[in-house]
């Protein structure tokens, strides 16, 4: 029995080739014809395959016969004849490598298959049977194939359709528009490009478009191609897009032809009735079929490029490698799926925990969760069940954990326990406006299953729409608990005795600082200042995306007091400071309850960015954490100042350590070292001497190249990530940034952590710091040392490699954790 018989046109297309030499253009001859490229790639994969048309008993009909023999095509159903030549198709080129076509076809032997040249006993036993449109533009061709397709429908095959429309073979649109519905009707498996899905349906939504054809006509699998974007589908229970690969493109012609023998080859391998097929099944299937199309545009010509399994199985392996290549070594991310900002940070015996922002479905923003991890030191993290889903009250937002030591909650009869505090965020059935709410959650078991409080939400403002992410902490001082929250353009002070009634006690910001974009995240905490014995307060807010702003969503803080009440800020209210210059820190807040003898205030942020989010190239997961930092203040002339320096345990991942000292670095005589680990720690203490810009360049195998530099006339520490690697994902992605950063003494401190998708620059011991993803090529091999003038000596250079933290995962079962009440 064969498995798949494919009627429709064959033909020889002419692609130009390079012009002789007295400069006469030249064709080069290829076999071609959609269905019997489909046939050809079938056969490849290994499907037994027939096809049905006709050709001139000519030199080309011959050829024709013979390639498809030699693909392994039975071609018992190719008749020949000799009222018509071999339909023949010259391809031109213009200037922008654009295609036009011109078809020899005037009539065209394939135009002439009649219905008696079709094997109708072969059709009725077939598994698949796959046609055009392009056959129908003429009689008898037209009547052959509708008799074929009707009899395989009889049958009982399953029909796959591919319009592929040409308006020049055609009489009129109309009549292509009339013929190319008549085989809807019949499709089970239906691949359309978005041209051809908008002039069918006139619909320019390929959503919407399929979604009519779907209703129309009730076709199975309708699958929508995208050139290098891969392909959309529609299914009856389920539909998305499914992205393709990355290549270098010579010859696009084919690849749908390609596209489609892959498809159907993993239809007809699993065996599955396509009304079953599982969103798992189709995933694979097409990954597999856009892996064949982008293959064939890698080399010129159709019919004889059609891939392999294990070409395909090869592309598809080395994207598993790219993928997991930025999977960062030492920074948080989540097992897999979507993060954002970090939640919930508190210590509590013996474990620091970390929440965040989760969708576990999806590596797109959606549904909040709360993900969890456990950690002993801040570095090395086990990754926990969910902690908080979504409920009656909504989704969950970010907030905060903090340790009920005396129970003043009442919620851990007589002993202590965590609580957490965060925003419930769902729609006002009333005014169908979002509503965001506070509410409380408690764990009596070290955080590892979680109650909601049985009174949520336990603080609501119907007015504010915006209010959200709640960071409590115990204040001795007034012996209650205060809540810092934001409500779109400021941050507001409640005051609690027991977790579950609180008052407004006070609002700061309205007017001060940035209002670049909405206020987010708060923190606010004490920290003193040097070793003067004084303290001040420290006040964190995020600011969210704006579209006029290059920089996206970034954090600032300010330096004052607290009375209590409210926050008041030691500087003018226009007088702005930023956390980090870099590009991808965002939602910074401190853990809870570090003891008091340890006695740090320690951060972390969201390593990314609202602009591109969404749209960073990773696969199966898609965020990650900054270094978590310690957190202490100095006196500078410009005021009281913020000191980041990742925490000290980090030190425990150095592996190799190199070192230098008194190195001189002038324009002839960079510093360069291979490097066999792309997880670095480079520490740099230079004297700037007479050069105008010194950079450190850490370089991929391949192209990319990451630069820190400091520009001494402007006092300037920079990151220029332009050829950082994968950039044009988001088109404010590709930039170079930096902050002002004084020299001391004509000397300054650059302190480096590179890891597989970001790097952590810290300047001066941590009074500047740039924290920015990137998306390297290839592993970093390479770092150098370069001026491009003058010279600067290295006083000292420390290289280290580092170990990955490889985070594990307690496995149980994600179900049974779910103890939400
Ligand atoms: P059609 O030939 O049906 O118009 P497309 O040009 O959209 O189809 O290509 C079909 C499939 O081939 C795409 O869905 C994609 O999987 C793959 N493909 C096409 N062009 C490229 C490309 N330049 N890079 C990578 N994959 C490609």
């Amino acid at each position: 029995m064969l498995d798949v018989i494919a009627i429709g046109e064959v033909l020889i297309d002419f692609t130009p080739a390079d012009p002789t030499a007295r400069g006469n253009e030249q064709f080069e001859c290829n076999p071609g014809g959609a269905p019997a490229n489909v046939a050809v790639s079938l056969s490849q994969l290994g499907v037994k395959t027939a096809f049905v048309s006709k050709v001139g008993e000519d030199r080309f009909g011959s050829l024709l016969h013979e390639t498809l023999l030699r693909s392994g095509v039975d071609v018992s159903g190719l008749s020949f004849t000799n009222e018509a030549n071999t339909t023949l198709a010259f391809v031109h080129l213009d200037d922008k490598g654009d295609r036009s076509f011109s078809f020899y076809r005037k009539p065209g032997a394939d135009t002439l298959l009649s219905p008696q040249d079709v094997p109708l006993d072969r059709i009725e036993s077939c598994r698949l049977f796959h046609f055009g449109s392009l056959s129908m533009t003429h009689e008898p061709a037209r009547s052959a194939t509708r008799t074929a397709v009707v009899k395989a429908k009889e049958a009982g095959a399953m029909l796959s359709y591919d319009p592929n429309i040409r308006f020049s073979l055609w009489e009129t649109t109309e009549s292509a528009k009339q013929n190319i519905l008549w085989g809807m009707k019949y499709a089970d498996i239906l691949k359309i490009s978005e041209e051809e899905l908008s002039f069918i349906t006139g619909i320019n939504d390929i959503e919407k478009g399929s979604l009519a054809l779907q209703q129309q006509f009730g076709i199975t699998v309708i699958v929508v191609t995208l050139a290098e974007k891969g392909c959309y589908y529609r299914l009856p229970a389920h539909e998305g897009y499914i992205p393709g690969f990355s290549v270098k493109a010579v010859d696009t012609t084919g690849a749908g032809d390609a596209f489609m023998g892959c498809l159907l080859f993993k239809l007809l391998e699993g065996g599955i009735p396509l009304h079953q097929i599982t969103q798992d099944q189709i995933n694979n299937a097409l990954t597999f079929a856009n892996a064949g199309g982008a293959l064939v545009t890698t080399r010129k010509g159709a019919l004889q490029s059609m891939p392999t399994t294990d070409e395909i199985n090869k592309l598809m392996e080395s994207k598993q490698l790219n993928q997991d290549s930025w999977r960062p070594g030492f920074h948080f991310s989540p097992p897999s799926h979507w993060l954002n900002d970090p939640n919930g940070l508190v210590y509590y015996e013996g474990e620091y925990h970390l929440f965040y922002q989760y969708h576990p479905f999806s590596t797109k923003w959606g549904p909040m969760h709360w993900g969890h991890a456990i950690s002993p030191d801040l570095i090395h993290w086990q990754h926990e069940p969910i902690a908080l889903f979504p409920d009656e009250h909504g989704a969950i937002f970010s907030g905060c954990c903090v340790v009920d030591w005396n129970n003043s909650s009442g919620l851990f009869n007589g002993s202590h326990g965590l609580v957490a505090i965060f925003t419930h965020a769902d729609t006002d059935p009333e005014s169908g406006q979002p509503r965001q709410r506070q509410s409380l959650a408690y764990s009596s078991d070290k955080g590892r299953t979680w109650h909601k409080y049985a009174g949520n939400p336990v603080l609501a403002e119907p007015g504010l729409i915006d209010f959200r992410d709640p960071k409590v902490f115990w204040h001795s001082k007034s012996k209650r608990w205060i809540m810092a929250i934001v409500a779109g353009d400021h941050v507001r002070f409640y005051g609690s005795e027991n977790l579950r009634e609180w008052s407004l006690t006070g609002e700061f910001g309205q007017m001060e600082g940035s209002h670049d974009g909405v206020w987010e995240c708060p923190d606010l905490f004490e920290l003193p200042i040097d070793d003067t014995g004084k303290t001040k307060w420290v006040l964190i807010i995020s600011i969210g995306d704006n579209p006029a702003c290059p920089e996206g969503s970034r954090t600032q803080y300010f330096i004052g007091d607290f009375d209590g009440q409210t926050f008041i800020n030691d500087h003018a209210a226009d007088h702005v400071m930023w956390l980090d210059y870099g590009r991808d820190n965002y939602a910074g807040v401190t853990w809870s309850d570090i003891p008091e003898q340890d006695g740090r205030r320690v951060m972390i942020g969201w390593m990314s960015n609202w602009k591109y989010a969404n749209d960073t190239p990773t696969e199966s997961w898609r965020g990650s954490m900054t270094l978590p930092r310690a957190l202490s203040l100095t006196s500078r002339e410009e005021g009281v100042v913020l000191i980041q320096m990742p925490v000290r345990e980090i030190e425990q991942l150095r592996n190799e350590s190199m070192s230098w000292s008194d190195v001189k670095v002038t324009p002839k005589t960079p510093f360069t070292r291979k490097i066999s680990h792309d997880l670095l720690e480079i520490e740099a203490d230079m004297d700037i001497g007479s050069t105008d810009e010194v950079h450190i360049i850490m370089k991929s195998t391949g192209e990319s190249e990451t630069v820190v530099g400091y520009d001494p006339v402007r006092q300037w520490l920079f990151i220029d990530r332009t050829k950082s690697g994968r950039h044009e994902f988001h088109s404010s992605f590709s930039s170079k940034h930096g902050a002002p950063m004084a020299q001391e003494n004509g000397k300054i401190k650059i302190h480096i952590w590179l890891d597989r998708n970001a790097v952590e620059v810290y300047g001066n011991e941590g009074l500047v710091v740039l924290t920015d993803q990137i998306f390297p090529d290839a592993p970093m091999d390479t770092i150098s040392i370069q001026v491009k003038s003058g010279q600067v000596i290295l006083d000292s250079l420390r290289m280290d490699t580092l170990r990955s933290i490889h985070i594990s995962k307690n496995l149980t079962e994600q179900t049974s954790r779910r103890a939400d009440v």
